[in-house]
């Protein structure tokens, strides 16, 4: 069949669906080369109907599966009653929801956008207006300090604060007001904070940096320095957040809470994207009608979704089963016998492999592991990372680890 008569009768293969993406897409992803078709738990098809387990979970964004069925059956009922209103109008779902998940964060309110960058982009506005409003910074001299090897998405303002020359190249001039640090380094902190300082982003473990888990009173101190310091503590819970590192937000194993809270991908249950800032009311009392906004912005189909969410947290099982499981797969890990392995690292079930130089690159690892029915993402070269569904099972642990042993032995 040519290529074009399979695009109509929707008949075509893996390889054909690749180059249509090639032909078609900026080339701004390298993605293995597995067409998915369908999914459930922690399993996808691929076009041609070979099963692959899902080590990735989206980045996160599917911890509950995919399909799952709850979620699911919410969506589809919004789906046919109202999907959006614009925020012109209120929706009969996104109030519930700021109630639901202010009060499950222990908070008193949030402000709703879409993707993850956004709400770092709400989330540096708010705290500069914060510095202005509340803090006496002169007007346009606000700072904020971010951490070396941070990820916070993809925006011009957010690129700016990258350390990673492939975010940044070509896509200058650069928002100013940030100042860079070490990650992991208090002293660092203590040192970089002015008068001027409005707020500190930072990644609770830093992820796309590899899984790199600062040291065990790290933010405990960054906690009692921002209070000190009058210094918003913001931390960019996207992808740790929502169970994925065995308890429901990553900071809640130091018992931290900051002053503004991201939140984003598992947030819309792998099915909308919805992400939020969550604060207090002082804090986002900075916002006025115009200041900010999005169109799609707490629509009532994305915030039927994240309201099941919080319901679905709140039961505990896919915490619960992220620290018995990730403790698993640890566990079975350790007993790896290799000199390809640098460090295995992480929490929860969010594991990072980092090989030495000499083992190759993390990505060959994750193809070879494609070939055994297992789909992993490298990051930064050196690093395999793994971060199943949550609501993963002993017996698939089993099933990964088998293919891991094989592929790092
Ligand atoms: C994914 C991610 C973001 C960006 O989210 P998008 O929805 O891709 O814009 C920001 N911060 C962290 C820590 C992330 O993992």
């Amino acid at each position: 069949m040519t290529p074009q008569t399979a695009v109509e009768t929707g008949t075509m293969t893996g390889k054909q669906h690749i180059e249509l993406v090639e032909h078609n897409a900026a080339h701004n992803y390298h993605p293995l080369p597995i067409v998915v078709a369908k999914a459930e738990g922690v399993w996808v098809e691929d076009v041609e109907g070979k099963r692959y387990m899902d080590m990735l979970a989206a980045y996160s964004a599917v911890n509950f599966g995919h399909c799952h069925p709850e979620l699911i059956a919410v969506a589809k009922e919004q789906l046919d009653r109202v999907t959006l209103t614009s925020r012109a109008f209120h929706n009969d779902q996104l109030g519930p929801l700021c109630k639901e998940l202010a009060e499950y964060c222990g908070m008193e309110a949030i402000l709703p956008m879409n993707t993850g960058a956004e709400a770092v982009e709400t989330a540096i506005k708010t705290a500069r207006k914060w510095g202005y409003t509340f803090k006496g910074v002169p007007d346009g001299k606000a700072k904020i300090i971010c951490c070396e090897d941070n990820f916070h998405g993809r925006t011009t303002t957010i690129v700016s604060f990258s350390t990673d020359p492939t975010c940044r190249a070509g896509f200058g001039p650069f928002t100013p007001g940030f100042e860079i640090i070490k990650y992991g380094d208090i002293d660092a902190l203590e040192n970089a904070i002015d008068d001027n300082t409005v707020g500190f982003l930072v990644e609770p473990i830093q992820g796309e940096a590899g899984i790199l888990v600062p040291p065990p009173d790290y933010l405990r101190r960054v906690r009692e320095l921002c209070s000190k310091k009058k210094v918003l503590l913001i931390l960019d819970e996207i992808q740790s957040g929502l169970g994925r590192t065995g308890r429901t937000l990553c900071c809640d194993h130091d018992g931290v809470k900051p002053d503004i809270l991201i939140l984003g991908k598992a947030l819309g249950g792998g099915i909308m994207p919805i992400s939020a800032i969550v604060s207090s009311r002082e804090i986002l009392s900075v916002f006025h009608p115009g200041e900010h906004g999005s169109t799609f912005g707490g629509n009532p189909l994305a915030c039927a979704i994240a309201r099941k969410v919080v319901q679905i947290l709140k039961t505990n099982k896919y915490q619960d089963n992220a620290r018995d499981m990730g403790e698993y797969l640890f566990g079975k890990l350790r007993t790896i016998r290799t000199d390809k392995v640098k460090e295995i690292r992480g929490r929860g079930l969010w594991v990072g492999i980092e090989f030495h130089p000499a083992a190759g690159v993390a990505r060959d690892y994750c193809k070879r592991l494609m070939n055994e029915g297992m789909l992993c993402k490298d990051t930064h070269e050196q690093t395999m990372r793994l971060a199943p569904p949550l609501c993963i099972t002993k017996d698939e642990i089993d099933w990964a680890f088998e293919r891991l042993e094989k592929v790092l032995t």
